[in-house]
């Protein structure tokens, strides 16, 4: 039931292959980690060496899985893409990875969510390219070893806590990906308007921006709708205008928070007298899995400081009070 227009996830329509920056030199923002692979994948392809297994982690629809085939283009391999939960048994993971040719990459999304069994084949595979196979049953059970091509693991996850330890810790490389800058998302929201040909007025650009909640998916997302407007309202040219007015249809407010944002603040504030409140509390509140609050809705309230995290619970900030337009009486108690 997730139709939030706002929402990070992935959605069908998000599955445009031609809005994918290709090469590193277009993909926009995350400048450390655009520098520190452009040095890796450089290493790799002097050494004619299979690039190191690669981590990375961070909220939905920041950039992960263009980032993984950015890699595969640069190195100029296949990669092929699967998730934590599609591969159900240890013959899945096999069967994939004895597809591979050497130096391709394989992708998995979702990668906190593999099975256990599976996981602990993709140890040995990670470290010494080999699968170590259990066939038979019982007494008549054994095991069988199948040499690997060798190839790079690419894993990405919104929770990397959620991962063992000894799968951490056989990436060579772990890269935590942020939210973007309003600069940033101009960047990506222009890039997007010159793919699909559509024309936009600079302040539309930087309100789109504005409202795009860091997230690069988000703001291609809105720019689909406020380009459907300008369409049928407009003359296809997207003007500040159109921006605000498809925008307030849409429920999206000047400052990027959406309906389920604004439910979750005031679940706080007027359920919980602005907290400290339990993750559990809130999400039961607003209706939504515990994950999802954490992963999706939280990480951006934290960082624009609409809410802090303590020891004993969430707490609202002045700003979510702003953002909701109640009285901030808080301080005056403490
Ligand atoms: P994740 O795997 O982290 O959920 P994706 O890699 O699927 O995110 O990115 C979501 C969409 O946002 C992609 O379709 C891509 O077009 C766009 N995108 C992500 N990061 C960038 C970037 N740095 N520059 C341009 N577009 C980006």
């Amino acid at each position: 039931t997730d139709d939030r227009l706002i929402s990070s996830l992935a959605m069908k329509e998000d599955e445009d292959q031609t809005l994918r920056p290709q090469k590193l030199n277009e993909y926009i923002g995350q400048k450390d980690i655009k520098e520190m692979l452009d040095v890796y994948i450089k290493a790799a392809l002097k050494r004619e060496e299979t690039l190191d297994h690669i981590l990375f982690y961070g909220p939905p629809g920041l950039g992960k899985t263009t980032l993984a085939q950015i890699v595969s283009n640069e190195m100029g391999v296949n990669m092929k893409v699967t998730s934590g939960p599609a591969i159900e048994r240890s013959g899945d993971l096999a069967a994939i990875l004895t597809s591979l040719e050497p130096g391709d990459v394989l992708f998995i999304d979702e990668i906190h969510r593999l099975p256990r069994v599976v996981e602990e084949v993709l140890y040995a595979a990670m470290e010494d390219y080999v699968i170590d196979i259990v066939i038979g049953k019982d007494q008549q059970s054994r095991s069988i070893r199948i040499d690997l091509p060798p190839f790079t693991l690419i894993g990405a996850t919104t929770r990397f806590g959620d991962l063992s330890a000894p799968l951490r810790d056989r990436f060579g490389v772990v890269m935590r990906l942020s939210f973007y800058n309003q600069d940033e998302l101009g960047l990506i929201v222009k890039r997007t308007s010159s793919v699909y040909k559509t024309e936009i007025k600079e302040n539309a650009v930087m309100e789109l921006a504005k409202r795009s909640r860091g997230t690069p998916r988000i703001a291609n997302r809105l720019f689909r709708r406020v380009r459907d407007f300008a369409e049928i309202i407009g003359d296809g040219t997207i003007t500040l205008d159109i921006t605000n007015h498809a925008l307030e249809k849409l429920g999206i407010s000047s400052n990027g928070l959406d309906h389920t944002d604004k439910r979750y603040l005031s679940a706080i504030i007027d359920k919980f007298a602005g907290g400290p409140v339990g993750l559990e509390s809130i999400a039961a509140t607003i209706g939504e899995e515990i994950t999802t609050v954490e992963d999706v809705y939280e990480p951006y309230l934290l960082q624009e400081g609409f809410i802090k995290r303590t020891a004993r619970g969430r707490i609202a900030m002045q700003k979510s009070y702003d953002a909701l337009g109640k009285k901030y009486l808080k301080g005056l108690f403490e």
